[in-house]
């Protein structure tokens, strides 16, 4: 008999402030995928952009996944403490002649005009060596002959662009020192051999560069499944920015049926109020990737 493939998924917040409904959507859609596939779930606190990270949100974030049982499986990994690593992965790229140092500055880029999908396309500007008299302020990596970078998501489908074109040669180390979260996150998914990327749509098109990124440092690719955003009555996307207010502890059943009923797995209400260990039980053994809606929308209130 084939042994089953092994699943292994991951909860990547970034401790910029408390669980919100939209970061608690990703939480309970990828603990859910990992359950009911028999695998296993990973955290990771993405705690490398140093001017966002709000002290104490991290705990924060690990006390209200265990309120709301979302358990773990292994120690918590911290980008904090994986510089090595990315400088590794960096240096390997640096020795392919992949990934090159940049001096251009945000106005110079803009200046270019070349609009993407993403603001600006980089030009190329210092693709072929520093402008005399320049200095390096980041590393980016050729996207030069990338083509268009698809792949089948579990919820949204057939989804790509061309990196090349839409994105241009992107940041893997930035002008103030830190590793881009594309670099970050390849490494990392990666070395945590995450089989199954479930994380918030806002995401998708960061997919085609990690996959350029992936098979230009030779790694593995995972299975990805984009989940809808969840937006605010003026269709912003749920965020510390739009100011979505915190889950709390004791509101912990009620955050998470409407979790599951965004996520198109309203629990009977013949169950409701029921304890969230109850919530994810019923949700792992009735979960269907099938039944997620794709388009983002907005929460609404449970009953
Ligand atoms: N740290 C990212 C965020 O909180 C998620 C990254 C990922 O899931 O790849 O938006």
């Amino acid at each position: 008999m084939p042994r089953p493939v092994p699943y292994r998924g991951r909860f990547a917040p970034s401790p910029t402030g408390p669980l919100h409904f939209g970061s608690l959507v990703a939480a309970v859609g990828s603990w859910l995928d990992a359950r009911a596939h028999g695998g296993e779930w990973l955290l990771r606190m993405e705690d490398l952009d140093t001017p966002r990270i709000v002290p104490g949100a991290a705990d924060d974030i690990l006390r209200t996944l265990e309120a709301l049982g979302l358990t773990w499986d292994g120690p918590v990994v911290r980008q904090s403490q994986r510089h090595d690593a990315y400088h590794a992965a960096l240096h390997a790229l640096k020795q392919a002649h992949r990934a090159y140092p940049c001096a251009c500055s945000r106005k110079e880029i803009a200046d270019s005009g070349i609009a993407g999908i993403e603001g600006y396309v980089y030009p190329g500007t210092c693709r072929a060596g520093l402008p005399a008299g320049r200095a390096a302020r980041a590393w980016r990596l050729d996207t030069r002959g990338s083509g268009v970078i698809g792949f089948d998501d579990a919820v949204q489908g057939r989804v790509g662009h061309d990196v090349e074109h839409a994105i241009g040669d992107f940041v893997l180390y930035r002008a103030d020192g830190l590793t881009a979260y594309q670099l970050a996150v390849v490494v990392d998914d990666a070395e945590q051999g995450i089989t199954d990327v479930v994380r918030g749509a806002d995401l998708i098109d960061s997919t085609p560069r990690q996959l350029w990124l992936q098979q230009a440092l030779g790694l593995p690719t995972p299975r990805y499944a984009h989940l809808p955003v969840a937006v605010n009555a003026a269709g912003e996307k749920l965020s510390k920015q739009t100011l979505a207010p915190a889950v709390v502890a004791r509101e912990c059943s009620r955050a998470l049926a409407a979790a599951l009923a965004f996520l198109g797995h309203a629990p009977p209400p013949s169950m409701t109020p029921a304890r969230p260990a109850e919530l994810l039980l019923w949700g792992t053994a009735h979960w269907d990737r099938a039944r997620v809606p794709r388009a983002r929308t907005q929460p609404t209130p449970p009953a």
